[in-house]
């Protein structure tokens, strides 16, 4: 059993800070195969607690890169029809859509960290015999009924039929077992740490009698959700829609609804999971379409909801998330590295990694392998990918390659790029989060407390939550709350005197700085506040855990107050960013500055039409 966290995870932790090393820990990446590509049967990555995601180990030479370090091309030591540069859902996906077109390609994909998938990626832990399964980035097939049409073909290629998670997927359960969310207010702010429960479930008046906000705080937050009040009296839907996209919903609530700057503080962190800034950043108008955590008050009766991310169920979950699309990628890809047919098989299916990347196979994925530099050739007939594995330089060349990785990398591995079209590319500043699993035998002290999401006003983790009811194929879900449960716990860096894409950049210096102890400790502070009540004890009763570190997380997100207004389409960074050079084209998300797998799947899509038109 993976069991309680353990020594080894701990310096795993802590052992490298931001730029300290470069002497990676290729032994503990490798183990027996060290130097060879092809990795070892027991290689098996999804099963590793402790500091994930961004794992030590995957980041470093790229960062000694970005600080200058160069490493010399070498002559080719292999030749394919096309490289991809990332091993996430968008460069599986342009695999898949070049080998459409051209069947027999020989195609390489290289990718930094130990395990394919990107944000995608799978974690596990064992149970008295059974394995638990975790989404460790990317969760869920948002609203795909709005896919573009390349993407839907790209699910019914790799054998995902969406429309059976309503049969998959558990609608029902914590509503039949009244389970609702829950508000664990912080001392700085209130004078007390207090767990509030029934938040959109009790009358408001109740639920704000229980809180330790003020006697204001309290009138403010019940008038904000009852009061039948229309804030922009006198306005058409149009002219409230277009101030309510220019004005923050903070601004909103202080100025039109003008509530005490309790209620303000509690709802100022409510969005970081999503956008990863503070309400203060996010326009008014997005509050209608996000009704996630029990709901936000205020705009109810002053204009109506149309559509929005609301349309369509929050339902499309395999247990690991999307890690099922980039694993049924690889089966596709290379059908003996991930046995059985079917979308269902595919989530207890064990994956022989040592399948990936092998002597003579025409596709081959090669893990823990850092692109340095891609440049064309002098006849510019072929691209060459150098690349660092195991500490040491290699260099193949290709006839087209595709950028599949983090756009704002771009510039440092492709310097040949037009001037303007690097500044396109380094206009993608990712957005950092984490997303943390936590191994409990059982989830008795939710049922009991009659909870299933809590939200923290100001703490570390923003929020824990059960995980999504879904079961599939052999995987059965802890239906019961007598059965052991991966909760979910996310963190995002928080700073109030920083705004804009640059909050983004100290957020990723401070995730790679934050050791495994640290978030060890919240976890732990952090449930015993919201689940003591009815028994936890974290020193006994966490059996686990994985922290997914993504200081490279969500694509740039172009619609927070900041942005500027474009004149054209042409206009946007990440469109100069994404035109075809040469024999290089370009995919990610960030290609279409949209944190999701359709985006990931259309740039893929797209990147492969340049590349054969
Ligand atoms: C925590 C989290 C949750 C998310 N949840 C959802 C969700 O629920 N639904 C949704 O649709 N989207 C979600 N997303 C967005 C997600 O990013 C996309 O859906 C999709 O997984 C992105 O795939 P990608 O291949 O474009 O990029 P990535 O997944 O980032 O893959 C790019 C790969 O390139 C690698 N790379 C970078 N530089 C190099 C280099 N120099 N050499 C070699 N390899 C390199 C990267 O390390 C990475 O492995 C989430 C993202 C995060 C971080």
């Amino acid at each position: 059993m993976h069991g309680k966290i353990t020594r080894r995870d701990f310096l795993n932790g802590t052992q490298v800070a931001i730029g300290a090393s470069l002497l990676t820990p290729w032994t503990d990446v490798f183990g027996a195969n060290a130097g060879n590509f092809q990795l070892g049967a027991d290689y098996y990555p999804p099963a590793k607690t402790g500091l994930r995601g961004s794992h030590d180990g995957s980041w470093e030479t790229m960062h000694s890169r970005v600080f200058g370090a160069t490493w010399p091309k070498g002559n080719p030591e292999e030749e394919y029809d096309l490289v991809v540069v990332g091993g996430g859902i968008s460069g599986l996906s342009a695999a898949h859509f070049f080998l459409r077109e051209n069947p027999g390609a020989r195609i390489l994909i290289l990718d930094n960290h130990d395990d394919f998938g990107g944000h995608a990626k799978r974690n596990e832990f064992q149970v008295n015999g059974e394995t638990r399964i975790g989404y460790g980035g990317t969760e869920s097939i948002d609203t795909p009924s709005g896919y573009a049409d390349a993407s839907k073909g790209l699910l019914k290629d790799i054998g995902i039929d969406v429309e059976r998670f309503y049969d998959y997927y558990d609608q029902d359960l914590y509503n039949s077992l009244n389970l609702g969310y829950a508000i664990a207010y912080d001392s700085d702010t209130y004078g007390e740490r207090k767990l509030v429960r029934g938040y959109g479930s009790r009358p408001w008046g109740e639920f704000a009698a229980d809180t330790p906000m003020s006697e204001r705080g309290k009138a403010d937050l019940v008038r904000a959700f009852n009061a039948e009040v229309d804030y922009l009296p006198g306005m058409s839907r149009e002219e409230k829609v277009g101030l309510l996209s220019k004005i923050s919903y903070r601004t909103y609530l202080r100025d039109y609804v003008k509530v005490d700057d309790q209620v303000l503080e509690m709802y100022q962190r409510w969005g970081m999971s999503f956008w990863c800034v503070g309400m203060d950043e996010v326009p008014a108008i997005y509050i209608l379409g996000y009704g996630d955590g029990g709901g936000l008050p205020g705009l109810e009766h002053t204009v109506q909801r149309e559509g929005g991310r609301g349309s369509e169920p929050y339902i499309f979950h395999f247990p690991d998330g999307n890690a099922s699309v980039a694993r049924l990628l690889v089966r596709k890809l290379i059908p003996d590295a991930l046995p059985g047919s079917t979308m269902e098989d595919s989530v207890t299916a064990r994956l022989d990694y040592s399948r990936l990347d092998q002597e003579g196979a025409d596709l081959r994925i090669r893990l823990n392998s850092t692109v340095v530099n891609a440049e064309h050739t002098a006849d510019s007939r072929a691209v060459d990918v150098t690349y660092v594995h195991s500490g040491d330089a290699h260099t193949v060349r290709a006839k087209r390659c595709i950028m599949a990785c983090y756009n704002s990398a771009i510039p440092y591995l492709c310097p040949e790029l037009p001037e303007r079209q690097q500044q396109g590319l380094a206009y993608n500043v990712k957005v950092p989060l984490t997303y943390t699993k936590v191994m409990v035998p059982h989830w008795r002290w939710f049922a009991d407390l009659g909870m299933s999401f809590v939200y923290y006003t100001n703490d570390f983790f923003k929020q824990v939550e059960l995980d999504y009811p879904v079961s599939l194929g052999n995987y059965r879900f802890s239906t019961s709350p007598d059965e052991p449960m991966v909760l979910h716990m996310c963190y995002v860096p928080y700073f109030d005197d920083i705004q804009g894409p640059e909050q983004w950049r100290a957020g990723k210096r401070r995730l790679l700085e934050t050791p495994f102890s640290t978030f060890e400790y919240h976890v732990r502070d952090q449930l015993d506040q919201a689940l003591g009540g009815a028994g936890f004890d974290a020193e006994r009763d966490i059996t686990g855990i994985t922290v997914n570190r993504w200081p490279h997380g969500y694509a740039y997100s172009p619609d927070l107050l900041w942005e500027p207004t474009y004149a054209s389409e042409e206009d946007k960074p990440w469109v100069q960013g994404r035109k075809p050079f040469g024999r290089i084209t370009i995919a990610n998300s960030d290609a279409g500055a949209s944190a999701d797998t359709n985006s990931a799947i259309v740039h893929a899509y797209r990147a492969v039409q340049e590349a054969i038109g």
